[in-house]
C-alpha cells in the first residue's frame, strides 16, 4: 500500500512513478457485515475509520455509488472554524477543531490543514456587537476569537476597502485564527486508506438501491453489486438523504436538497493568507495554494440533485466579492462546479441512531460539513458502535424537530439558504 515518504518519492521517481500500488484495495462485496456505511464522502469515510480505530470494529463496509470522494468532500471551498454561537454547536465543532490539528499526524497522511484564521467581516455597528457577542461565547467555551479594526483588516487584508466611500462600509471584523482550510481530497483520501489498513471494505461503484427490511428492522440493502446484509446500516449520504430515506420507508425527513456552487479564479500571486467572509450577503474566498482566489456564496434558490448551479448565483458571488475587492475586477474565473447540500431547517446537523431500527443516520450538514469531518465521523463512530449517542452528538437527534428543540445557531427559522 502507498507510503508517502521521502524515500519513497525519490524511489518512484527514478522509475518513473510507474511502481506506485494503489492507496486502498477494491474487494469484491462479502454477503455480509458488522457495519454498512453508505456514502464515500468524508463523513462515510471517517466513521469507517474511527469504528475501526476507536472501537475494534473492522468488519464493515463503505458503499459508495461512485467513486470514493466524488460527492461534497470532494467539491468543497474547504474552509475549517468552529466560529458557532450556541454552545451545542461551539462544543462539537471546537472538539473537530482539535481533531483537524492532529489529524495529518493521525492519518499518517498530509490533509495541508493550514490555520490561517477566518475573518467575518461587519458592515454596521449591530452586526458588530452580534459578532463581539459570538466571540464570547466562542472563548467561553475554550475557542479562540478576537475582533479586529478596520485599519487592523487593512493591513491583513490586502485589496479590502475599507474606505468610508465603499459600497458597504466596513465596522470591524471576527477573526478566529485557529480555523484555516484543509486539502479536500486529502482528507478523503487520508481517511479511506487509514479505513482500508485496518480491514474496512471500500465498495466502489456501488450503489444502494434498496434496503432490506425483517419487520421495521433495516437487516441489509440491495446494490448495484447485489445484496450485502448487515447488524447495522448507517446512511451517510448528504445531499441524497431526502431520497436514501425514502428508500426505507422514510418519507419525510426535515431536509432540503439544493446546489452549492464554488469558484477558482486565474493563480495570481499569493496575497491573502486568511479566508475572508463578507457581512452583508453570502460570499467568502480564500487563496489556494496553487494561487488561484477560492469564492463561495449562497445556495440555488430551487431543489435539486444536479452536481451544477445557475448564473443568478455566479452574479451574486462576483458582485459581493466585488463589493469587498474592487481591485479583483480583472482577474478571470477559470472554473466554477456544484454539490448538492443537506440543508437542515435548523442549520445545525443530525448524528443519531435511528429513525428505523438497526439504522444510523448522518446528514444535514448545509454549507459546513467539512470542517465537521472529524468529529461527525467520531462521533457517529461512537453512535453505531454503543448504540447511543456521544454527549458532543447528543443535541443532534432527528426528533427535536418534532420536539421543537431546534439547534437555530442564526435564529433564522425554517429557511434552509439563511443559515
Ligand atoms: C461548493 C461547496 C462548498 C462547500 N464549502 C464548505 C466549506 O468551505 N467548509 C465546510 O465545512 N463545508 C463546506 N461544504 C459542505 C461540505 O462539503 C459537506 O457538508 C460535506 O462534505 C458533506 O459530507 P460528506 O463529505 O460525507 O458528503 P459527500 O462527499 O457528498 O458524500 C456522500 C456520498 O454518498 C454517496 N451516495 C449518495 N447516494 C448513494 C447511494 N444510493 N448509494 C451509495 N452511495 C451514495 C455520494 O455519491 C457521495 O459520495 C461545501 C459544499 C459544497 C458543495
Amino acid at each position: 500500500m502507498a507510503e508517502y515518504s521521502a524515500l519513497s518519492l525519490l524511489k518512484n521517481a527514478f522509475s518513473g512513478n510507474r511502481d506506485w500500488k494503489p492507496a486502498w484495495r477494491k474487494p469484491d462485496p462479502k454477503p455480509s457485515y458488522d457495519v454498512i456505511i453508505v456514502g464515500g464522502g468524508g463523513h462515510g469515510l471517517s466513521t469507517a475509520y474511527y469504528l475501526a480505530k476507536e472501537h475494534g470494529i473492522t468488519n464493515v463496509a463503505v458503499l459508495e455509488k461512485g467513486w470514493l470522494g466524488s460527492g461534497n468532500v470532494g467539491r468543497n471551498t474547504t474552509a475549517v472554524r468552529s466560529n458557532y454561537l450556541l454552545p451545542q454547536n461551539i462544543r462539537f465543532y471546537e472538539h473537530s477543531m482539535k481533531m483537524w490539528e492532529n489529524l495529518s499526524h493521525d492519518l499518517n497522511y498530509n490533509v495541508m490543514f493550514s490555520q490561517r484564521g477566518v475573518l467575518n467581516i461587519a458592515h454596521t455597528p449591530a452586526q458588530l456587537d452580534d459578532f463581539a457577542r459570538r466571540g464570547n461565547a466562542m472563548r467561553h467555551l475554550g475557542a479562540d476569537a478576537h475582533l479586529m479594526t478596520p485599519a487592523e483588516m487593512a493591513r491583513r487584508v490586502p485589496g479590502l476597502d475599507v474606505s468610508k466611500s465603499a459600497r458597504f462600509p466596513i465596522y470591524g471584523g471576527l477573526m478566529q485564527e485557529r480555523a484555516g482550510t484543509a486539502r479536500h481530497d486529502a482528507v478523503a483520501w487520508g481517511y479511506a486508506r487509514g479505513a482500508d489498513r485496518r480491514g474496512v471494505d471500500l465498495l466502489e461503484n456501488c450503489e444502494v438501491q434498496g434496503f432490506i427490511k425483517d419487520g421495521d428492522r433495516v437487516v441489509g440493502v440491495n446494490t448495484s453489486r447485489g445484496e450485502i446484509r448487515a447488524k447495522k446500516v448507517a446512511v451517510a449520504v448528504a445531499g441524497s438523504t431526502g431520497h436514501v430515506m425514502r428508500m426505507a420507508g422514510v418519507e419525510r425527513m426535515p431536509i432540503e436538497s439544493h446546489t452549492l456552487q464554488a469558484f477558482v479564479s486565474e493563480s495570481l500571486k499569493p496575497f491573502l493568507d486568511t479566508v475572508v467572509t463578507f457581512g452583508m450577503g453570502h460570499f467568502y474566498m480564500s487563496q489556494s495554494d496553487k494561487g488561484g482566489l477560492v469564492y463561495g456564496g449562497d445556495i440555488e434558490g430551487y431543489n435539486s440533485y444536479a452536481q451544477r448551479g445557475n448564473l443568478p448565483i455566479v452574479e451574486e458571488v462576483m458582485s459581493e466579492m466585488l463589493a469587498l475587492f474592487p481591485s479583483l475586477a480583472p482577474v478571470r474565473v477559470l472554473r466554477s462546479w456544484g454539490g448538492v447540500c443537506d440543508m437542515s431547517m435548523d442549520g445545525s446537523p443530525i448524528i443519531t441512531t435511528g429513525p428505523l431500527p438497526g439504522m444510523y443516520l448522518n446528514c444535514g450538514w448545509c454549507y459546513g460539513g467539512f470542517k465537521a469531518t472529524p468529529a461527525s465521523g467520531w462521533c457517529f463512530a461512537h453512535t453505531i458502535a454503543k448504540d447511543q449517542p456521544h454527549h458532543f452528538n447528543a443535541p443532534f437527534t432527528l426528533d427535536r424537530f418534532h420536539r421543537g428543540a431546534v439547534i437555530d445557531d442564526k435564529g433564522q427559522g425554517a429557511t434552509p439558504r439563511l443559515h
